[in-house]
C-alpha cells in the first residue's frame, strides 16, 4: 500500500452512509474522507460538502476514488461519471438498477484502468468465509434460506425502495443470496418464484423462491418483510454431514462441531478489500446475485396483496 491515504468522497449521506461507511472509513488508515456529496444534507464536519457530484468534479478538491451510497436507481449515471474522471468506484450494494448498466460499466472501468467495486457486505459478515471452507469439502442434500424483517423498523420513508429497480424485499434479500452464492459449492438456479406485490406499490414486500443446484439439491427461500417480533436473516445448509447455520445475516455460524462467533466488522473488511483493489488496479464485480433476482422478476407469478402505507 502507498503511503499516501486514499482520497475518498462519499456520495449519498443516508442511512447506510451514517451507520456503517462513516465508521469504517474513520478507524482505516488507507482512506482519508476528502469529501461528502448529498443533495438535501448539510454534511460532515470539517469535511467538504457539495450537493452534487457534478459540483465535487468542479471544485477545488481533490478525490481519487468515490464511495456510491445511493439508491440504486441513480447509481449508474454517478459511477460512470466518476470512472470517466478517472476515479476508483466503490457501489453499494445493489451494483445498479439493471444488469446491463452494469455490464456497460465493467467495460468502462476496464478501459479507463480504474477500480469498480461491487460491494456484497454480506459476504464479508464473520461466518461467512468459515462456512464456505466448511461447504467445500461436502455435499449438500439441500438448503432453506428465511430472511424475514419489518420493512417499517429497517427502511423507515424510503420511497426509492418501493419502485422500479428499488427491489422491494429483495434489497434485503439480495444479501442472503450474496451469501448463498458465495459459500454453496456449486452453482445455483432459480426454478420458481411467486412475488407478493401491495396493490399501491411496485415492488414486492414477500416472495417464495425456490432454487437448485446443479447436483440437484433444493434451496427454498422465503422473504418477508411483513414480519414483526422476532426477525430472522437464517440460511441452513444440510450436508451429508450434518447441518450448516448461518444467523443474524451471516455473523454467527453453528456447525455440527460447535458455534463460531465472529466480529462486526463487515465493512471495515470491506474498505479494506477496497483498498486492495486499488492498489493492484483491479476490479471485483460479481453479479451472480443480481442474476437470481432478475431472473425472480423474470420468472416469477405475480400474485397482488393488500396495501402497504409506511
Ligand atoms: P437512504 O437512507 O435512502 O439514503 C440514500 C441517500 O442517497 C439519500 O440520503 C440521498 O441524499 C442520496 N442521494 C439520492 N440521490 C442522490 C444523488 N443523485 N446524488 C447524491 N446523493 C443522492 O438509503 P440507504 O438505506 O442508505 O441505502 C443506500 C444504498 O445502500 C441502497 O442501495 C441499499 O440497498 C444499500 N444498503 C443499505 C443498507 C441499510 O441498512 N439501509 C445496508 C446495506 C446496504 P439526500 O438525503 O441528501 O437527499
Amino acid at each position: 500500500m502507498s503511503d499516501e491515504p486514499i482520497r475518498l468522497a462519499v456520495v449519498g449521506l443516508g442511512k447506510i452512509a451514517a451507520d456503517q461507511h462513516l465508521p469504517a472509513i474513520a478507524r482505516d488508515a488507507n482512506f482519508t474522507l476528502a469529501a461528502t456529496v448529498s443533495p438535501n444534507h448539510a454534511g460532515v464536519d470539517g469535511v467538504s460538502h457539495y450537493k452534487t457530484l457534478d459540483a465535487l468534479l468542479a471544485g477545488e478538491t481533490a478525490i481519487d476514488a468515490v464511495a456510491l451510497c445511493v439508491p440504486p436507481q441513480v447509481r449508474y449515471d454517478l459511477a460512470a461519471r466518476s470512472l470517466s474522471h478517472g476515479l476508483h468506484v466503490f457501489l453499494e450494494k445493489p451494483p445498479g438498477a439493471t444488469l446491463s448498466e452494469v455490464a456497460a460499466l465493467v467495460a468502462q472501468a476496464n478501459a479507463s484502468g480504474a477500480t469498480l467495486f461491487a460491494s456484497w457486505h454480506s459476504r464479508y459478515a464473520a461466518g461467512v468465509a468459515p462456512a464456505k471452507a466448511w461447504l467445500a469439502e461436502r455435499t449438500v442434500r439441500g438448503a432453506t434460506i428465511a430472511w424475514r424483517e419489518d420493512v417499517r423498523v429497517w427502511h423507515p420513508g424510503q420511497a426509492w425502495i418501493w419502485e422500479p429497480g428499488g427491489l422491494g424485499v429483495f434489497d434485503p434479500g439480495i444479501n442472503a443470496l450474496s451469501i448463498a452464492t458465495h459459500i454453496m459449492p456449486q452453482p445455483i438456479f432459480l426454478q420458481s418464484a411467486k412475488l407478493f406485490t401491495p396493490a399501491n406499490r411496485a415492488a414486492p414486500i414477500a416472495a417464495d423462491l425456490t432454487f437448485r443446484d446443479i447436483a440437484g439439491a433444493t434451496i427454498t427461500m422465503d422473504l418477508d418483510w411483513r414480519q414483526t417480533g422476532p426477525q430472522s436473516w437464517d440460511i441452513a445448509v444440510e450436508t451429508d454431514q450434518g447441518t450448516l447455520s448461518l444467523a443474524k445475516g451471516g455473523a454467527v455460524l453453528t456447525l455440527p462441531g460447535g458455534e463460531h462467533r465472529g466480529d462486526d466488522g463487515e465493512y471495515p473488511r470491506l474498505y479494506a478489500r477496497f483498498a486492495q483493489l486499488v492498489q493492484q488496479r483491479a476490479s471485483d464485480v460479481d453479479t451472480d446475485p443480481m442474476r437470481l433476482v432478475a431472473d425472480a422478476f423474470l420468472r416469477g407469478t405475480r400474485v397482488t396483496v393488500e396495501r402497504f402505507d409506511d
